[in-house]
C-alpha cells in the first residue's frame, strides 16, 4: 500500500470500466493520480477541462484519489509525480497487444518506472468510451455502461439519446 501511482487516459467520457480499475487499484495503491491524457491534434467529444470534471465528480472527494490533466510525455509526468507505477486496464486480448507496446516503449524512456495491469471486472469487458459515444450518438441508451452523471453530460451533447435501456422490457416479450 505504500506506493502511488498514476492512471493514464484519454477518459473521453469516463465508463464504469474505468471506475472498476480505479476501484480495483485502490485495493493495492495507496493513492491513483488519474490523468487524462491530451493531444489538442486529436478530436475528441468532452474538452479535457469536461473530462477532468466528470472524473472529479465520479471519484467525490476521496482523498486517496487525485485528477489531473496533461499532454506531453507521461513518463515525464510520472517522474515529476509522487508515483512510480503506471496503472493500466486490460480487458480482452485485444487490448494486449497496444498496452505491451505502450509499457515497452516507456519502459525504454525510463528505466524504474512500472506499469501495472489491472484485469477488468468480466462486466466491463467490452465497455469502452468509443463504443459508448458510438451508441450514444445514434440514439441508444448507455445507462449502465458509465456513471449517472456521465449520463447526463452525454445527454446534452446527443439530445436524442435514450436515458433508459429496453433489456427489461425485452425480457418479457
Ligand atoms: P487510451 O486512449 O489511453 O487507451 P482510454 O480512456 O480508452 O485511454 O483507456 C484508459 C485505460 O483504461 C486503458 O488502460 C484501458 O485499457 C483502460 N480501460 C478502458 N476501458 C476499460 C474497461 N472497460 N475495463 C478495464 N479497463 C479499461
Amino acid at each position: 500500500m505504500g506506493k502511488s501511482a498514476v492512471y493514464p487516459g484519454s477518459f473521453d467520457p469516463i465508463t464504469n470500466g474505468h471506475v472498476d480499475i480505479i476501484d480495483r487499484g485502490l485495493v493495492i495503491f495507496k493513492k491513483i493520480i488519474v490523468l487524462v491524457g491530451y493531444n489538442p491534434n486529436k478530436k475528441s467529444l468532452f474538452s479535457v477541462e469536461e473530462r477532468v470534471s466528470m472524473i472529479r465528480e465520479v471519484v467525490g472527494d476521496n482523498p486517496r484519489v487525485e485528477v489531473d490533466s496533461f499532454s506531453g510525455l507521461l513518463v515525464d509526468y510520472v517522474k515529476k509525480s509522487e508515483a512510480s507505477c503506471i496503472l493500466r486496464g486490460l480487458r480482452a486480448m485485444s487490448d494486449f497487444e497496444y498496452e505491451f507496446q505502450l509499457a515497452l516503449i516507456n519502459r525504454r524512456l525510463t528505466r524504474n518506472i512500472e506499469t501495472v495491469f489491472l484485469m477488468t471486472g468480466s462486466k466491463w469487458f467490452y465497455c469502452n468510451s468509443s463504443i459508448v459515444k458510438e451508441a450514444a450518438g445514434l440514439g441508444g441508451s448507455v445507462k449502465g455502461m458509465v456513471p449517472d452523471i456521465v449520463l447526463g453530460r452525454l445527454k446534452g451533447k446527443f439530445p436524442d439519446m435514450k436515458m433508459n435501456n429496453s433489456r427489461k422490457q425485452q425480457k418479457h416479450a
